[in-house]
């Protein structure tokens, strides 16, 4: 059931009071939660049901033939119709339940690596990746003598596509790029870097963290092959995920991993592995996890998304406005098409002293490096402070945050 208020209208009160973690206090301050970027805060609606199925509907899925586990086996199957609903993939055999982003990105590296790349490939990537789309592509190339390529990026933290026609080439096998990075907040052109690709044959794999819980995701329209994102950003449980592949794709790549669930039959000799998705699926899966992803799901969905997404960018916009007013202070990210994430550093004062000194004013964000460190580099700086702002986030807000940095930075100046 969805609440009323989020279906018709976005009530910013009542939508808080859905997220009970928001109403606790920090270091004896109201809680001022601006990490939501890392990972976001649960709806009761989420917590509830995985409650729920723990105490009265729990069994194992896809093997019983007594009313518990068939009846988990639904919920367990009805969660990849909204799954594939809300990625808006042609058939739910191309939604694949992975624990995470980085578990997707790993299984297409893996397969890859397996059955694709060869001595002489190039695999394309950029300067802003998120480490779970850097390191499993290097361990791919590495183990098969291919070369991992980097799409450079300038001072706004915008990619640069001048040379894509070279960067994308015969030798290269895949591109696989962040749809929205969580250090600088860009959103990439990513349907024109997937139409010069697939000019080329070239398919792309787009990591899709920071964007699912922002925008609307359509992998048909974006034309993509493969798409990767967490629960536990999409306002769903921790150790879910899901990744999206086109059919022809999938059927190609090898199995990430043997077990149980993934097989057809077994014999000591050789093993017939399962249809689409179940051959990724090995073992039993996170059952709760992907009930919990599945309110999650509904939740979101049922957001207005024009004025959440303008409530985000306002709040964005705000932040932005505010806290430039303090001295020396310099946005790391300043493209013009940017999700909610605000990341920056100030002269002098080193990130993680201002996150603690935040932190003390019960205000949670980020400081380091983010898994992004090719993109600290490329800025010169060991790391930022980043607030990243989600709907259930006020104006309010906004405000602690400037007026608690403008504090801290005097302190620590
Ligand atoms: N990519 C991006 C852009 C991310 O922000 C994150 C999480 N910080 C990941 C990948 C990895 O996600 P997970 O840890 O949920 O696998």
């Amino acid at each position: 059931m969805v609440e009323e208020h989020i279906k018709h209208t976005f009530d910013l009160n009542a939508v808080r009071q859905d997220f009970p973690l928001l109403a606790r206090k920090m270091n004896g301050k109201p809680l001022v939660f601006l990490d939501s970027a890392a990972s976001s805060q649960k709806p009761s609606v989420v917590i509830d049901a995985i409650a729920q199925y723990y105490k009265y509907e729990h069994a194992n899925v896809h093997r019983g033939v007594y009313a518990i586990s068939a009846a988990a086996t639904d919920a367990f199957e009805a969660s990849r119709e909204a799954a594939k609903d809300f990625l808006n993939a042609g058939s739910a055999r191309e939604v694949i339940f992975t624990k995470g982003t980085t578990e997707g990105i790993n299984l297409v590296a893996a397969g890859f690596e397996r059955a694709m790349l060869k001595q002489g490939d190039e695999v394309l990537i950029s300067v802003m990746e998120h480490h779970s789309n850097i390191v499993p592509w290097q361990i791919a190339c590495e183990q098969t003598g291919a070369t991992l390529k980097a799409i450079p990026i300038n001072d706004d933290g915008d990619l640069i596509l001048d040379d894509l026609d070279h960067l994308i080439n015969d030798r290269t096998r895949i591109v696989a790029i962040v749809h929205i990075s969580n250090t600088l907040g860009t959103i990439n052109p990513v349907k024109e870097i997937i139409s010069k690709a697939h000019e080329k044959g070239v398919p792309v794999l787009l990591d899709g963290a920071q964007a699912a819980p922002h925008m609307k995701i359509d992998v048909q329209a974006l034309d993509v092959d493969f798409y990767a994102c967490s629960g536990h950003k999409m306002y769903g449980p921790t150790g879910i995920g899901l990744l999206y592949g086109k059919e022809a794709w999938l059927n190609k790549l090898p199995p990430y991993q043997g077990g149980g669930e993934m097989i057809k039959e077994v014999t000591l000799e050789k093993t017939v592995f399962n249809e689409l998705p179940f051959k990724f699926e090995a073992g039993t899966p996170n059952i709760a996890g992907v009930i919990g992803l599945h309110k999650a799901i509904d939740y979101i969905t049922a957001l207005p998304w024009d004025e959440v997404h303008a409530h985000e960018q306002a709040l964005l916009d705000h932040a932005t406005e505010l806290l430039g007013q303090i001295d020396g202070i310099q946005y790391i990210g300043k493209a013009k098409n940017k999700a909610s994430v605000l990341s920056f550093v100030v002269d002098g004062v080193h990130p993680h002293d201002l996150g603690t000194l935040l932190d003390q004013q019960g205000i949670a964000v980020r400081t380091g490096h983010h898994c992004t460190e090719p993109l600290m580099r490329r800025f010169g700086i060991p790391g930022t402070v980043r607030a990243s702002f989600s709907f259930y986030n006020t104006h309010e807000e906004v405000e602690k945050l400037y007026n608690a940095t403008s504090k801290a930075v005097k302190m620590l100046l």
